[in-house]
């Protein structure tokens, strides 16, 4: 394996281009998708993912080699999270033959990019209330209903549409999960700025949106086994995947950023350093343990939400201690002239959110990991027609 990380820290060495992520949208995009085509030609791209479709059937020690040595550079890869980390391995799982052959390489290769259509004005951490409807047309489905928070829509060849299509059934029951062509007529995307001052998530209206007939991912009506899938590799690939060379909130810059305002010798200072380094090794060696076991054949289930959770946190602690250390330096931090840390830290909230909140996670590691009680749950076996739910206002 040595030899298998050391060949692909060559590959990075010389194909990483120097530049950040922080030009022009367009530029950004059309970089990593040509950093990505080459990554892929090399070998590098869907390490584990099935030779069949376009992956390098490998296994998770080639992955671990290779995400230890990319640790070593920044890879502009950021715009194809959604579909290698979450969007991708559910095809993996749940895609029809012909669906695998059509979107995994492409997807790959950095050709197509995918977003994930879940959670809408009055869905979110209940996302199984969803309104957006896909209804029968012919040997299709058309589509109305509003999505919101979508990341990397406004970049975005596909996504991965949950809708209703059957309320009379109750709410777990009656939704399917959709491939849907971002370019379609009647797919309308408009950014939503956060407090960075960026706008990397989106709302999307959907206005008689035709989807054919073979663009189900899973069965109809199932599709809340398709996003319990999803967000099960949601939660793994926020928790884990590559770390960042330059990590502005990440122990060894605050070390750096401690030492040059002088604040190394102060006793609370180095305390929480102490205490932040070991959050970060003990949620490493958490990650790579879960990596081992999905190896060895035994997902992780309900531990991706400790992960999660665990990255959410460590986010916030690391924040603490950057203001402990820049004191009311901290108050003059401004994320418009592109200073790193300031937009890292004005992000850390939205750790908590994306992907299932802090407390949604606490709530599934209280149910499925500790055998608490679950939360009470009236709405069940209602027919979803008959709740009151978001905007729905049934007589
Ligand atoms: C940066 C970012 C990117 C995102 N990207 C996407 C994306 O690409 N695609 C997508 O579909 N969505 C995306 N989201 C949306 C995200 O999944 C939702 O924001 C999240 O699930 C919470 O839903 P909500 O915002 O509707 O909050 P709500 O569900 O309304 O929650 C409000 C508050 O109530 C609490 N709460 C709710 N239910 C419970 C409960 N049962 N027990 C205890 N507390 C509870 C929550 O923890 C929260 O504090 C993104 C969000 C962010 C911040």
């Amino acid at each position: 394996m040595n030899d298998y990380r050391a060949r692909a820290r060559d590959w990075l060495a010389a194909n990483v281009p120097a530049d950040d992520e922080n030009g022009a949208a367009d530029q950004v995009v059309a970089a990593a998708k040509r950093f990505q085509a080459a990554l892929y030609d090399a070998g590098y791209a869907g390490i584990t993912w099935p030779a069949e479709y376009g992956g390098q059937g490998l296994g998770m020690a080639e992955q671990q080699a290779f995400n230890d040595a990319a640790a070593g550079f920044d890879l502009p890869t950021s715009v194809f999270m959604i579909g290698m980390g979450m969007c991708g391995p559910t095809l993996v799982d749940l895609g029809t033959h012909e669906q695998k052959s059509r979107y995994v390489k492409p997807l790959l290769r950095g050709e197509e990019i995918w977003c994930q259509l879940f959670s809408e004005p009055g869905a979110g951490s209940d996302v199984a209330s969803l309104q957006t409807r896909a209804v029968r047309d012919g040997d299709g489905w058309l589509v109305n209903g509003q999505k919101v928070w979508t990341t990397g829509a406004q970049f975005s060849d596909y996504g991965a549409l949950l809708a209703r299509t059957d309320p009379d059934q109750p709410k777990h029951k009656g939704l399917t999960m959709f491939i849907v062509d971002m370019h379609a007529p009647g797919v309308t995307v408009r950014p939503l700025k956060d407090m960075t001052g960026r706008a990397p998530f989106n709302e999307i209206y959907f206005d008689n949106v035709r989807i054919p007939g073979d663009a189900i991912l899973g069965q109809e009506n199932a599709g809340w086994l398709a996003a319990v899938t999803m967000l099960g590799h949601e939660r793994v690939s926020i928790g884990g995947g590559v770390r960042r060379r330059y990590d502005p909130l990440g122990y060894h810059n605050l070390v750096a950023m401690a030492r040059e305002r002088g604040r190394l010798s102060d006793p609370a200072v180095r305390r929480e350093l102490a205490s932040l380094y070991a959050e970060e090794r003990a949620l490493a060696l958490f990650n790579a343990r879960l990596r081992q076991e999905a190896d060895a054949g035994s997902p992780p289930g309900a531990r991706g939400s400790v992960a999660k959770l665990a990255g959410a946190r460590l986010l916030w602690h690391a924040t603490d201690v950057a203001g402990l250390i820049a004191g009311l330096d901290a108050a003059a931090w401004d994320t418009t002239d592109g200073d790193e840390l300031a937009v890292a830290i004005c992000a850390t909230p939205a750790a908590s959110i994306a992907g299932g909140t802090d407390q949604v996670q606490r709530n599934i590691i209280g149910d499925r990991i500790l055998g608490l009680p679950r939360e009470p749950a009236v709405d069940r076996d209602v027919p979803f027609r008959e709740l009151r739910v978001g905007t729905q206002r049934t007589a």
